[in-house]
């Protein structure tokens, strides 16, 4: 019987003490610290219900639901929370397998981030993305099978393969992408332009670096969600740079221009004083380039940073980290033991250098557990993890929930959490 489990992810360093970067507190954090004491466990924020009423009663339905709905095989299905709350948003990054989808659920609408990825003799991901999304919009009948948005980062396969089986199956009313409409993902991207085509009406936003001001941008085709209270912002922070910047070429000496990886969308999403960070498959010359832009301030800074490019040697920079301070981290990538091209454990996914810049940059905390993380392609070894790193390789699917007062909650789909 499957295990799921719902984990709050629990502070580092302890509310009661705020939250220090270099020796001062944060501002942006400063605002959220006096509710972060009755939000990093569970039973304490549940205790804390006579303040949260609706939401936790909202939690313990959805830990119910969670526990009566598992099913035997594997990978095992989380099925998305059948509630909605007002003042409540949740990410959930689909296991995919070696890819990209993330779900952005609103309390008035959803938007999806890439239709990632893994395709091989053992995985599907198309149908496991739409699966999931079925099994998502049942839940949320309010939706009626609508995207507000697909977002596409970049057009490699791991990020767009699944596009025509969304397209067939649900509504979308508008499109983002970085306008690159070759690499292995292109058949997404020209799916979504024929779409578009054939639908009049449909809005396609190419985001170009050339028109992301100091506060990044957003429209109301990037931001099409307009919720009643609490009311979510989505903005992009970067897209595809026109002009080569005199990048220096990557660790191989590959041109970091021509990757696609470094023209990916990166998208802000705040949502009350919850924020996330999803960063594409963005490497070092665009990450470095990006927080030079912005620099330490709040355009960066955020709750919840989804993992550039599946936990690469080269997605994980510590100027990003110190940048987005992050509590909780999310690696998309699939597990290490299915072993063909393409995988995580072709690629070497999650690697060690990076889970462990993560593990020492993440705030909180989460109950120890050994995962496999890679020393070099098709080469993994143990690690015992303790910090609020998640993966789709080890955990499934990955939901991060958040209130307007910036409190999170992780759930993932296996039970292989050590309590
Ligand atoms: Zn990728």
């Amino acid at each position: 019987m499957f295990e799921a489990t719902l984990r709050w992810a629990t502070s580092a360093v302890g509310g009661a003490t705020g939250l220090a970067v270099g020796g001062a507190v944060h501002p942006t954090r400063s605002a959220r610290s006096a509710a972060a004491h009755i939000s990093v466990h569970a039973d304490e924020f549940i205790a804390a219900g006579a303040s949260y009423p609706l939401y936790a009663l909202g939690v313990i339905r959805r830990v119910l639901l969670v526990l009566l709905v598992g099913s035997c095989g594997a990978p095992p299905p989380l099925s998305p929370p059948q509630a909605t709350e007002q003042g409540v948003m949740r990410a959930h990054f689909i296991d995919v397998g070696q890819g990209d989808a993330t779900l952005l659920e609103f309390p008035c609408g959803a938007v999806l981030v890439d239709t990632g990825g893994e395709q091989n003799a053992e995985l599907d991901s198309d149908a496991l993305l739409v699966a999931y999304l079925d099994r998502f919009f049942a839940g949320r009948p309010d939706l009626r099978s609508t995207l507000s948005a697909l977002v596409l980062s970049h057009p490699h396969a791991d990020h767009t393969h699944g596009v025509g089986a969304v397209l067939e199956r649900y509504a979308v009313k508008a499109f983002v992408d970085d306008g690159l409409t070759t690499g292995s993902g292109r058949a997404g991207v020209a799916a979504v332009r024929a779409f578009a085509a054939a639908h009049p009406g449909t809005r396609l936003r190419e985001v170009s670096n050339d028109d992301i001001g100091p506060e990044g941008m957003t429209d109301d085709v990037i931001d099409p969600v307009r919720c009643d209270g609490v009311d979510p912002h989505l903005t992009a922070l970067w897209g595809r740079v026109p002009v080569d910047p005199g990048w220096k070429s990557d660790a191989h000496g590959r041109s970091s221009f021509e990757n696609a990886n470094n023209h990916s969308v990166v998208l802000r999403v705040d949502f009350g004083r919850a924020s996330f960070l999803l960063t594409g498959d963005l490497e070092v010359a665009a990450q470095e380039a990006m927080v030079a832009k912005y620099g330490r301030g709040r355009m960066l800074d955020v709750d919840v940073l989804k993992v550039a490019h599946h936990g690469s040697y080269n997605g994980t920079t510590e100027a990003l980290l110190a940048a987005s301070t992050p509590e909780v981290a999310v690696i998309p990538m699939g597990p290490s033991e299915r072993r063909h091209a393409f995988t995580a454990w072709k690629f070497g996914h999650p690697r060690r250098v990076a889970v462990e810049r993560l593990a020492r940059a993440v705030r909180r905390r989460r109950p120890p557990l050994d995962v496999e993380v890679a020393d070099g392609v098709s080469a993994f070894s143990a690690l015992r993890l303790d910090a609020a790193v998640y993966a789709t390789g080890w955990d499934g699917t990955v939901i991060v929930e958040a209130n307007a007062n910036g409190e999170l909650a992780v759930r993932t789909s296996r039970g292989k959490l050590n309590d």
